[in-house]
């Protein structure tokens, strides 16, 4: 056996190697409340109930307390209705539209109508349950739903409309009363997708976006984003119980017991939920409101600063904690200001251009960057300058046109080793100190051909 002590000491030398997840330098994946103590009572609470199994809640009714009481707070706070404590936003979104599908099982050919803007997750539900996705164009300057083009494209197939409060990619907030309306009136469901704005803008000055809009039938809102949990926790909610059922599932047909869950998972650890329980319990709402008008204010002052930088500009009018950054000059890249960025300590997320949204990067503020702003817009405009000095990255336009060319069905995975390899993602887990150069020939790829050459990528990490 090995001692505890070396066990965590290993472990503890191998997350020095990751991103900082507290002290607001990484911009992207993790969010961090700057609250003492938080991580000690989570990570004590976990401790609690890792062992218990939230997979029958006859067995373990603290689990069932604990669900109810979590679900209960977000009714609180975005206008009422019934729920379930999920893994995480994928897993909440997975279940929305699992839920409006089988509500229609008239519906051979079931679609879900959303914006380009939605979540990923909606891609990965499209592909798991069969179902075609609609993808609407928003509108190019604020990159906010279309409601005229989401109720035009409302079929006798549809079972769900989807919009985001707010989307990730930008921050903006669709406009929710409009389509979740334009849905009612065909008798489809609206999930508003509040994944990570939901634990802040009730507290901000904005639409309505949440049951008291008439129509929105589910929201999903991540307790591991503003909510500051420990990852692996979001609440799907419904409007009412009704609506909710085909989320369940019930296997009787079998000689063990009967499996009936809630989510996609069956055993369940308690350790997630009772964090997030004791979380929840320890900062409160007046606690919430404080970090959220922190958030909010930070990504104001870092908005404006970054208004005010020579070569960039911020899309859209981000109304929550999210912003994308462009490039306003083309003297440089915003790629390479990520590379910069990162050899100053910060990591900001880059994202490849997609119907009207150029090239940019993400930056997803948090209470903990209240206070930071100065350092942070001060390092961005030093990033820039710098990457202006590099130059924009050259892609020679015969290797634009090459990749542009590749058909990812016909490739054969000798041809996919080869071209990530060329991208300079051949060596595993090692990436190259820039990845400016890397995400420039990404960029060059259609999206189906960056997902299949992403997923050879995965293979390789997971050799
Ligand atoms: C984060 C996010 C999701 C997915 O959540 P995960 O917890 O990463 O699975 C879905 N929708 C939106 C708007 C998000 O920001």
């Amino acid at each position: 056996m090995t001692a505890p002590e070396d066990v965590l000491a290993e472990l503890r030398a191998l997350r020095a190697g990751d991103l900082p997840t507290h002290g607001g330098r990484t911009l992207a994946y993790v969010y961090d409340s700057a609250l003492p103590g938080l991580d000690d009572l989570a990570a004590r609470a976990h401790a609690l109930a890792s062992s218990a199994n939230g997979l029958d809640p006859t067995a373990f009714p603290s689990l069932l307390e604990l669900e109810n009481d979590v679900v209960a707070a977000a009714a609180r706070l975005l206008g009422g209705g019934v729920g379930t404590v999920t893994s995480g936003g994928t897993e909440s979104c997975l279940l929305a539209v699992l839920a409006a599908r089988d509500s229609r099982p008239e519906v051979t050919t079931p679609s879900v109508v959303l914006p380009e803007t939605a979540h990923a997750a909606f891609h990965k539900a499209a592909h798991y349950f069969g179902v075609r996705l609609v993808t609407v164009p928003v509108d190019p300057a604020t990159f906010r739903a279309d409601p005229t083009a989401m109720a035009a494209a409302i079929t006798d197939d549809t079972v769900l409309v989807v919009v985001s409060a707010p989307s990730y990619a930008h921050g903006v907030i669709d406009p929710v009363a409009p389509i979740a309306a334009a849905a009612a009136a065909r008798g489809v469901r609206c999930h508003v997708d509040a994944c990570i704005g939901g634990w802040v803008l009730p507290h901000a000055d904005v639409a309505p976006f949440d049951f008291s809009v008439p129509g929105v039938t589910s929201i999903s809102v991540d307790l591991h984003k503003y909510a500051y949990c420990p990852k692996g926790t979001s609440v799907l909610l419904h409007a009412n119980a009704d609506l909710r059922r085909p989320q369940f599932f019930a296997a009787a047909d079998w000689p063990g017991y009967t499996m009936l869950n809630t989510t996609t998972q069956s055993t369940r650890s308690g350790g997630p939920l009772a964090a997030a329980w004791a979380v929840l319990r320890h900062i409160g709402d007046d606690g919430y409101r404080t970090l959220a008008r922190r958030a909010l204010d930070s990504a104001h002052r870092v908005r404006e600063g970054v208004a005010g930088i020579d070569g960039l500009r911020v899309l859209g009018e981000p109304e929550s904690t999210l912003l994308a950054v462009t490039a306003t000059r083309d003297d440089f890249d915003v790629f390479t200001v990520a590379d910069e960025m990162r050899a100053r300590d910060w990591y900001v997320q880059p994202q490849f251009a997609h119907g009207s949204s150029p090239t940019n990067l993400h930056l997803t503020v948090t209470a903990a960057n209240a206070g930071g702003e100065a350092e942070l817009l001060a390092d961005l405009r030093d990033s820039v300058r710098a990457a202006t000095a590099a130059g924009p990255v050259r892609v020679a336009p015969e290797v634009v046109a090459a990749i542009g060319a590749l058909d990812p069905d016909t490739l054969s995975p000798r041809e996919f080793a080869g071209l990530l390899a060329a991208a300079g993602l051949g060596g595993g887990a090692v990436l190259p100190e820039r990845m400016a150069t890397v995400n420039a020939l990404l960029a060059a790829a259609p999206p189906a051909l960056r997902e299949r050459l992403l997923v050879e990528f995965l293979g390789v990490l997971h050799s």
